[in-house]
């Protein structure tokens, strides 16, 4: 454990410098690996998110009018020096989130490539000329950025979604205020860094850490934040939207899931078994794509728990460090705690536990917030796991006999970000495709994510995409400008 005096005080940033909160609080960050005090971040109050914002509002008439191309340099810059900071900021996404350090080094790649990918496409935002009804006028439309933007990001993907959201914002010249998950505020500083050491113009990217609720009611109530882009719980979604209301401010939403993954009795079993054992492991299964219900057909329901139990049990456990951990820790310990109740309240109604069900605490495992990789079959729709968020290591099993009824339970959720299924059957992939009332589906593919894909959900998960040319053109506003000619 780190003793008072060995922590380290980190910076957050905004117009271009580091900065203590105005009052000089702070708090701890913590290693759930270990629940060690991992470094401490600077208590932001309503006070530092106005200076962040007035940062923000300051810069943002000269980022906006740089040409595309000229921002575009400044991304690129960034992206470099990520890149020099690669292992350095994937070991911190390990020691603070708690994914595997081969995990944390992809959640690199994809926020790198964010970058890179944007400083392409931001000189790729412009309008039409629009041919006219009415003689001796003229019609044409500019893009122009949507002005300054604020994000609030969760903690289990603490520096890609940084990049998803800053990069396409910041290529179209809005200006950003960024506030990260008070569980992961230190991977955010250290991203930040990067746009210090890249010597963008002070105000134009900025991280306020702190309070979220003081951080959250100033990004709402200042007339100058034209955009709030959010991605976390549907609860706190819905709380902003509501706050969004009051100054109609654009809203972007990427909220929780629930994503059914189903294994039709065509499938190549032993490659979906090992995809659905990857997925649902990832992260310890705190994602909002990770597989949430798993239907499997009756005719391979035995087969495929067995294998898929054998899998979990094979999984070594541990810090993320280790390279030869396969799934870290969970957050904190409150995680840990609902993961449990989930999986208690699923046995107690007749479902059974085929690997894991219990908390690990014994040995190294009692200082960190450890589950052990959990396989339940045998569940049904009265339990709490067949509508709720699971985030946690539990794969649970229901049994499907036909294609119209387990479409039909997929989409009996007020949810619809991911989903996935398996078969070889090409007219079943693409009938259950197009049914699924997801954002997103994986046919035999559990990596759905790209700079240059649109990621997002819709019904209660959300609002809006992030990634891909959608991604841009939720920073974007269309102005029409109607000319007369003589
Ligand atoms: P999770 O359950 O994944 O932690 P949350 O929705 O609670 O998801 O948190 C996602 C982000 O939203 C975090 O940065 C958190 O600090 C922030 N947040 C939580 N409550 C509020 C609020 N009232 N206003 C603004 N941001 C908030």
């Amino acid at each position: 454990m780190a003793t008072q005096s060995s922590v380290r005080l980190h910076k957050m940033m905004y117009g271009g410098d580091r900065r203590a909160a105005l009052d000089g609080a702070s708090f701890d960050s913590l290693n759930p690996a270990t629940s060690s005090v991992l470094g401490q971040v600077p208590l932001g109050l309503e006070r530092d998110a106005e200076a962040a914002i007035e940062a923000a509002h300051r810069a943002l008439p000269s980022w906006s009018r740089l040409t595309a191309a000229q921002r575009a340099l400044h991304l690129r810059r960034v992206g470099d020096r990520l890149e020099a900071k690669r292992d350095a900021i994937a070991r911190l996404i390990t020691e603070e989130e708690g994914k595997p350090l081969a995990e944390a080094q992809i959640e690199m790649r994809l926020t790198i490539d964010s970058f890179y990918w944007y400083a392409e496409e931001a000189r790729r935002a412009y309008g039409n000329w629009i041919p006219d009804p009415i003689p001796g006028r003229r019609l044409l439309t500019l893009r122009e950025p949507v002005g300054v933007s604020c994000g609030i990001i969760p903690w289990n993907v603490p520096a890609a979604m940084i990049a998803r959201k800053a990069a396409p914002a910041l290529a179209v010249g809005c200006t950003m205020v960024l506030k990260p998950a008070e569980q992961t505020p230190i991977t955010a500083t250290a991203v930040a860094e990067a746009f210090l050491e890249a010597d963008l113009p002070p105000g134009v990217f900025n991280v306020v850490t702190g309070d979220a609720a003081a951080i959250g009611a100033t990004m709402l109530g200042d007339r100058r934040v034209r955009k709030i882009s959010f991605t976390g719980s549907t609860e706190v979604g819905r709380l902003l939207l509501r706050g969004a209301a009051d100054q109609i401010k654009r809203c972007s939403m990427e909220l929780g899931g629930n994503a059914p993954l189903i294994l039709f009795q065509d499938c190549d079993l032993d490659r979906a078994v090992a995809a659905v054992a990857t997925l649902k492991f990832l992260n310890a299964g705190q994602a909002c794509i990770s597989a949430n219900r798993i239907y499997v057909h009756a005719s391979i329901h035995d087969e495929v728990s067995q294998k898929l139990a054998s899998r979990a049990a094979a999984l070594k456990v541990g810090s993320g460090l280790d390279p030869s951990v396969a799934m870290g820790p969970l957050i904190e310990a409150q995680a840990v705690d609902e993961v449990h109740a989930l999986v208690n309240d699923a046995l107690a109604k007749g479902a059974a536990a085929l690997a894991g069900g219990s908390k690990l605490v014994e040995g190294d495992y009692a200082r960190g917030f450890f589950y052990s990789p959990t396989v339940l079959s045998g569940l049904s729709v009265n339990m709490r796991m067949a509508h709720e968020e699971i985030f946690g290591p539990v794969a649970s099993l229901f049994r499907f006999d036909t294609e119209e009824e387990v479409i039909a339970a997929a989409n009996d959720v007020p949810y619809g970000l991911a989903a996935y299924l398996f078969t070889e059957n090409l007219s079943r992939a693409i009938r259950v495709a197009e049914r699924l009332e997801t954002g997103m589906v994986g046919v035999n593919e559990i990596r759905i994510g790209a700079a240059e894909a649109p990621f997002g959900g819709v019904k209660q998960s959300g609002i809006g995409r992030e990634g891909g040319r959608e991604g841009m053109e939720e920073y974007l506003e269309t102005k029409l400008v109607a000319i007369g000619v003589k």
